[in-house]
């Protein structure tokens, strides 16, 4: 039977889930942060202010989607020293899109620097007042309202938040997670497929997420996700998002995968490697001749069902594989991980 990993149907639509803009601590103003991803051929914008939930449908038009969506810090409750205060930075995607008020939201919060999100501000978010404590326990419990409230929820930069496996090992709940995120990265601190292998071998069906969490115009159009929806409509767009019907780029185009009878076949951009990896870390790793480039491969991955006499992957739950494209850049494409617990072979 053939799976196609990214729908056979519709259209590939380039998207940032992560930005700020002058209504928060960045620069540039809603409108010219569209101006300039919508010249760059990004069709959605998730505007991700801090704190306060600011919808921005009166942006849309046809070739362009807003979501509505903002960033959460919970942060531990001590004075705040840069290298001392534990933070876990969480955006949430509403669903539906007239879905405004937050989960949780603390006027103590909107500090001068975010202090353009004040207007904003309704007596249905007042409400949602919370308490909070620094604790797994209680991130899941935020996780676990904003879920039922409708929303899907990231985990961000996980990196410049300097977790450890420690940190995030018992999340539970989250849509997605940042594998890169531009702004960090062109800062130094560069995200990677850790955590979210991490959390996919205790059982998370995390997704993966490139992002910009652009603050400036110098941080915009580096990470994205390619989007495969039947159409530019807000709930199209959100079905996609939530069943992972998408890839995370830095620059690499992934136009087809499909899985049949264990063949993982990929086309895509110019890629200098290929490589698959699984739970297991068994990897098939493609590279190109010198010179030349990979634009499809066939990687038969009965390897490891059939050499072990056995399918222990569909046995055992969770196991999983995903697939990188590098570019001769090094600029990187990474698919979702899928679970072989949902194919017959
Ligand atoms: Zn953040
Ligand atoms: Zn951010």
């Amino acid at each position: 039977m053939k799976y196609y990993l990214l729908p056979e149907k519709g259209n590939f639509y380039k998207a940032n889930l992560h930005l700020h803009t002058n209504l928060s601590d960045g620069a540039l103003s809603p409108e010219e942060v569209k101006a300039k991803y919508k010249s760059n051929g990004y069709s959605i914008l998730a505007y991700t202010d801090h704190e306060v939930i600011i919808p921005h449908h009166d942006l849309n038009d046809e070739d362009f989607l807003t979501i509505t969506s903002y960033e959460l810090a919970l942060e531990e409750d001590i004075e705040y020293t840069f290298s001392s205060v534990k933070a876990t930075h969480l955006n949430f995607y509403a669903k539906d899109k007239d879905n405004i008020i937050p989960p949780f939201f603390d006027e103590d919060k909107i500090s001068e620097k975010i202090s353009g999100t004040r207007p904003y501000i309704t007596d249905g978010m007042r409400a949602r007042k919370y308490k909070f404590e620094y604790s797994p326990e209680c991130i899941n419990e935020v996780i676990a309202k904003a879920n039922e409230e409708g929303f899907l929820v990231s985990y961000n930069h996980p990196v410049w938040n300097l977790h450890n496996y420690e940190d995030y090992k018992d999340y539970k709940g989250l849509w997605g997670v940042e594998c890169y995120n531009h702004e960090c990265a062109i800062t130094g601190l560069v995200d990677s497929m850790t955590p979210i292998d991490d959390l996919l071998h205790r059982g998370e069906k995390v997704f993966t997420l490139a992002t910009d969490d652009s603050h400036r115009e110098d941080s915009c159009c580096g990470g994205y996700v390619m989007i495969k929806a039947e159409e530019l409509e807000y709930g199209a767009v959100m079905k996609a998002l939530e069943r992972g019907d998408f890839y995370a780029s830095t620059g690499p185009e992934i136009k087809v995968l499909t899985l049949d009878d264990c063949c993982l076949h990929i086309e895509c951009s110019d890629a200098a490697e290929i490589i698959v990896n699984t739970d297991k870390r068994i990897a098939y790793h493609e590279i190109a001749p010198e010179g030349g480039t990979i634009n499809s491969k066939d990687f038969y991955i009965n390897y490891w069902v059939n050499e072990n006499k056995r399918r222990p992957e569909k046995d055992r739950p969770n196991a999983y594989f995903r697939v990188t494209v590098i570019d001769k850049s090094g600029k990187r494409a990474w698919t979702n991980a899928y679970f072989y617990e949902n194919f017959e072979f």
